[in-house]
């Protein structure tokens, strides 16, 4: 019996085991057992597998959950020690290509060394919202409650301007446990510059943290340039000339699209200089209103079309407008589409109609935890582990060795 499944049939032991009852299994621990074992949905029995691991039909999973934690139900994960952690004995050194840090826009001091118990994601499905389902068949922040929403924009705010709240969870420490607990060795950090009114230093002080950290080799750091500083391509040569090899862009927090002409611009000299840009793509139905206009996704066509020789990633896959980004990246071989956020349909749906070389995996940490993202992919690529490979980390160290990175 391969190593996962021994480890999960372990696990419904132990759980009677450590609470010093007699081995007995309910109904949820059999099902769950056996799903871990590999049965083949609609049968009767724990079966096992025959040859490479994979079975011919497909496994049926729960997609709904109770909180991030109840991503526990799945064979995939379990809870140790309190913490959710991935269960699957096999996956590769794994690459998230799509995290931040605290956002903070302002002058305020903050710590992004310091570790905590606790991460408070900005949509907390496990937070103080017991009625919180994280539901696997809608675009992710569909889980979130209105009540969620005026938490996220309050966090926003107290942690841009006075780094406070919940951003002081949101830590570099607290994101290398994180992806500890899941089997990720590395991750790219997405700074945004959003500050028009005082120098943004969002770059420096996310690269500052990573060069004062213990893993600094586990990060990538983005930079990220407002189209419309007055001096944004200088700024932009310079960090090239650091070793930045490519641009964060997020039209509804920069509030610009990517056809805007000073866009167009910052992107003209990325090409020349040889960087990849990556979008935010997609209205998430979270920004204001007035704001959704820069994200429509065919916002995104001129800069794809103008510079075909420039790498583009979709993050989100289009997010709400998954069709429109499907659209795009279908028709243009240098977009690459981060699988964040899609629900599960979408996300099988990519995987059978676009170039499975260039999905990326992305868990757009701290909005949510790295299982929120990594659930969806194990499920859709279960019984495909090259596929899953592929999305996890080897399409990730393709696309950075273009840059002549290649993580440790
Ligand atoms: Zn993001």
């Amino acid at each position: 019996m391969p190593a996962f499944k021994e480890r999960a049939a372990e696990y419904a032991f132990g759980r009677y085991a450590e609470r010093g009852e007699p081995f007995r299994l309910s109904r949820r621990d059999f099902l769950r057992a056996c799903l871990a074992a590999g049965v083949v949905a609609g049968t009767f029995g724990c079966g096992s597998d025959e040859g490479g691991g994979s079975t011919s039909a497909e496994r049926s999973f729960p997609m709904q959950v109770q909180g991030y934690k109840g991503l526990a139900d799945l064979p995939f994960f379990e809870i140790r020690g309190g913490r959710l952690k991935v269960a699957v004995q096999d996956l590769p050194p794994a690459i998230d290509f799509h995290t931040h840090l605290g956002f903070v826009t302002g002058p305020a001091p903050m710590d992004y060394l310091r570790s905590s118990p606790e991460v408070r994601y900005l949509i907390d499905c496990d937070g103080e919202h017991p009625a919180c389902t994280f539901d696997m068949t809608d675009y992710v922040n569909g889980i979130a409650t209105e009540e969620m929403r005026a938490e996220m924009d309050l966090d926003l705010a107290l942690g841009a301007l006075f780094a406070k709240g919940a951003i002081e969870t949101q830590t570099l420490p607290n994101l290398a446990a994180e992806m500890d607990d899941m089997g990720f060795a590395h991750a790219v950090l997405l700074p945004i510059a959003m500050n028009l009114l005082q120098p943004d230093n969002m770059t420096e002080r996310w690269k500052g943290a990573v060069d004062a950290s213990e893993g600094k080799e586990r990060f990538i750091v983005l930079c990220s340039v407002h189209p419309k500083q007055p001096d944004a391509v200088a700024k932009l040569r310079g960090y090239k000339e650091q070793g930045y090899i490519g641009v964060k862009f997020h039209p509804s927090m920069q509030h610009i699209s990517p056809d805007d002409p000073a866009s167009m611009q910052l992107f003209e000299e990325c090409d020349r200089l040889g960087m990849m840009v990556f979008f935010h793509a997609g209205p998430t139905g979270l920004e204001p209103e007035p704001l959704r206009k820069y994200v429509k996704m065919d916002r995104y066509l001129a800069p794809v079309e103008a510079f075909p020789d420039m790498t583009f990633v979709f993050g989100h896959s289009g997010a709400r407008e998954w069709e429109g980004a499907m659209k795009i990246a279908r028709g243009h071989d240098n977009v690459w589409m981060g699988t964040h956020g899609q629900s599960v349909a979408h996300l099988k749906a990519t995987i059978s109609q676009f170039d499975n070389e260039r999905l990326l995996f992305g868990s757009d940490w701290p909005f949510y935890p790295l299982a929120a993202t990594l659930a969806k992919i194990l499920i859709v690529c279960d019984g495909r582990k090259a596929l899953r490979d592929k999305i996890l980390v080897e399409n990730a160290r393709r696309l950075l060795a273009r840059f002549s990175v290649t993580p440790a």
